[in-house]
């Protein structure tokens, strides 16, 4: 829904002030369509029916999940595929997965994501619309920016959208905002953002040989300069920042490369979430025991790790596997 757009409609037919906020209160509840909304005059639904469509986005396909996750692939109006995922926990968490951006400029070799043509910036109606679409499926309490694309080059369209959340259910402390390194945006998100957004920083290797390897990016904005600016972040706003660390056979997941990753961060400052790599291709993912023995060097070194769940690995749902294959 674009709300720029809404309000310039509302404005232009006379409309009172409270208008939009009501519907607006529709839209974030779930609220299927105009239609829906019964304290608004029929005549005016029927008009913005047909004016400012209900959502910038449309469903192209959905699939779900043994375990209950949802993947769709969206098309905005110029046709560009946009991917999204809501997640069901049995714990009651209903965590959704935006895109941030149609594709991604960056070519990080082990994502799907970075493999596949890179589209534009979504706006942050586009954004929006995709925590909107699964909010009308049911209540959503967390939000990751870990769908398609690189937030930090898109990031005033990132917080906007990101500041709608909390009307959907969605409080800032359960939004992550997760990148690369980028740090023109990074250095913006640290000095600028005031809610307490939760910021997630991919390093997959403590290297940076080997990191620039992964990530071209790297050789741009070395990892020494990212770890600083996350370490801004920590004392401005006094919370932690997450690591991301995708564990990849043979490649950067040695006991020794485990030992470096503790040496490089400061575990007041981080908490580490080891990803087991999903299939796209390019490598192959570390055996759970491998996995649990990286983990047991950072216990070891008192550095807080997690090994993140693969919901809707079945239907290349889960990270970095969205492509929008058949789409493209
Ligand atoms: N561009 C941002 C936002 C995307 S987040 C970023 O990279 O942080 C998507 C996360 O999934 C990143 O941590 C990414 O490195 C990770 N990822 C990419 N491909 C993956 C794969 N095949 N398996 C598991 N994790 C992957």
């Amino acid at each position: 829904m674009d709300l720029e757009l809404l309000a310039k409609r509302l404005a232009a037919a006379k409309e009172p002030a409270y208008r939009l906020g009501q519907i607006w209160r529709w839209a974030a509840d779930g609220a299927a369509g105009y239609d829906a909304m019964t304290n608004v005059p029929a005549p005016l639904r029927t008009a913005l029916s047909a004016d400012v469509a209900f959502s910038t986005l449309t469903v192209e396909r959905e699939s779900q999940s043994r375990d209950a996750t949802v993947k769709t692939l969206f098309r905005t109006t110029d046709g560009r595929p946009v991917e999204a995922v809501l997640m069901r926990y049995r714990d009651g968490r209903r965590s959704i997965c935006v895109s941030s951006q149609s594709g991604c400029p960056l070519t990080c070799t082990f994502c799907a994501t970075g493999q596949m043509q890179f589209g534009r910036n979504l706006t942050a109606s586009e954004i929006l619309d995709q925590a909107l679409h699964f909010r009308r499926l049911g209540p959503v309490n967390h939000c990751v920016f870990m769908g398609m694309g690189e937030p930090m080059l898109n990031l005033d369209a990132v917080l906007a959208a990101a500041r709608w959340l909390p009307d959907l259910g969605i409080t800032h402390r359960r939004t992550t905002i997760s990148t690369v390194g980028w740090m023109p945006g990074l250095t913006r998100f640290v000095d600028e953002v005031e809610e307490p957004i939760r910021l997630a920083l991919s390093l997959h290797a403590a290297d940076p040989k080997l990191r620039s390897r992964l990530m071209p990016l790297n050789d741009r904005y070395p990892l020494v300069d990212v770890i600083a600016e996350c370490r801004r972040y920590v004392e401005l706003r006094a919370r932690k920042v997450f690591v991301e660390y995708v564990l990849l056979a043979g490649v950067n997941d040695s006991q020794e490369q485990a030992a470096q990753l503790a040496r490089l961060i400061d575990p007041k400052a981080f908490k580490v979430n080891l990803i087991p790599y999903n299939p796209t291709g390019a490598f192959d993912g570390s055996s759970r025991a491998t996995i649990a023995a990286f983990k047991a060097v950072l216990d070891r070194a008192h550095v807080p790790a997690t090994v993140r769940l693969t919901p809707g690995r079945d239907i290349d749902a889960a990270c970095g596997q969205l492509a929008a294959r058949a789409a493209a």
